[in-house]
């Protein structure tokens, strides 16, 4: 891969590649919708969901330019947010389930696949470094709930109490309709999934969540479920969701966007097919967001949404921003 010089590829929505050599302008921008192509980087990229992905490619570029790895990076990178309080869907500042636990799920993976979970797991401030090791420490992929939980204390993790008045207060008034809406929309902004690319189209991804709000206890979403939230394949790309888990998790939303690359399909392209496989099976969808990541591994990168007013955060050598990306519908 050319390094140093940096050129932008606007790739047809169809696959076939009009070629901007030389040129250091990205021609997507914040405009809604306006990131219907996919772009493609050369060197370094990293994409992360919402708004909260700025100061999470900030960190995760900071891990990669001092030498870190593209894991080093995906970790330390939405470690930022879910060390983050004020956040309301990421980490122990999230809303509660509905009997008042906070409960989190995580995921990572490299780029050779390896993979690490935790799911419906209370109590700990970085879920994602729980996650990295049980893939490095253990036989196994995902650890859940108490389980988890004595793990990551046996293995050096301190555990964390957090309450938050004003979260408990929302809950409490929550609790008066006891009304569970599955939206997932730009106010509660979300969960943060993270794929990047480092200077030797090396691959990694993460992903992190308090979940959908005032879910049942014991709900588990797509965020932790390697394929659902996230998927990294090295000989492919990588993919990440936020919305409404349960549509992810029954299209095997990620692994879907990877495979299609696989196939040949533009990103963005494949994002699109995944949502459009979401609305073939859930037609009806009122308010069920949904939103999709891709990055293929020759730096060729996107997004759709089932709604507008999804965005992710876009970090390269020269591009430092957020683009919203196309989507099939628009809120009533
Ligand atoms: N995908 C997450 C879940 O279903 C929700 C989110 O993106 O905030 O738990």
């Amino acid at each position: 891969m050319q390094q140093g010089r940096r050129k932008f590829i606007k790739v047809g929505l169809a696959g076939g590649a009009a070629l901007v050599t030389g040129c250091a302008t990205d021609t997507s921008d914040a405009t809604p919708g306006s990131g219907s192509t996919s772009l493609r980087s050369d060197g370094p990229i990293i994409l992360s969901t919402w708004e909260h992905g700025l100061s999470a490619n900030a960190k995760a570029w900071e891990v990669m330019q001092g030498g870190g790895s593209v894991l080093d990076a995906v970790e330390q990178g939405v470690a930022v947010v879910e060390s983050d309080f004020t956040n309301r869907s990421v980490g122990l500042g999230g809303r509660p389930d509905r009997d008042g636990k906070v409960t989190l799920d995580a995921c990572i993976q490299d780029h050779n696949g390896r993979a690490g979970a935790v799911a419906f797991m209370q109590h700990f401030e970085h879920p994602i470094s729980i996650a990295r090791a049980v893939m490095e420490r253990t036989p196994h992929v995902m650890l859940a709930g108490i389980g988890a939980e004595r793990w990551a204390t046996e293995n050096g993790f301190t555990p964390k109490e957090m309450e938050i008045p004003e979260v408990r207060t929302e809950w409490l008034d929550w609790l008066k309709k006891s009304e569970y809406k599955p939206i997932a929309n730009i106010e509660n902004h979300d969960t943060i999934g993270m794929i990047a690319m480092d200077r030797n189209g090396q691959l990694a991804g993460s992903c992190t969540t308090s979940g959908m709000a005032y879910k049942i206890h014991g709900r588990v979403g797509d965020s932790p479920i390697i394929g659902a939230g996230l998927f990294v394949d090295g000989e492919s790309g990588a993919a990440c969701s936020t919305g409404v888990g349960e549509l992810v998790i029954r299209t095997a939303g990620s692994h879907t966007v990877v495979e299609l690359m696989r196939a040949g399909m533009d990103p963005t392209e494949a994002c699109k097919e995944a949502v459009r496989r979401i609305l073939r099976q859930v037609p009806e969808n009122k308010g069920m967001q949904v939103g999709f990541l891709a990055l293929r591994k020759d730096g060729a990168y996107g997004g759709w949404s089932v709604y507008n007013g999804f965005n992710y955060a876009l970090k390269t050598t020269t591009l430092d921003k957020l683009i919203e990306p196309g989507s099939d519908r628009t809120w009533e």
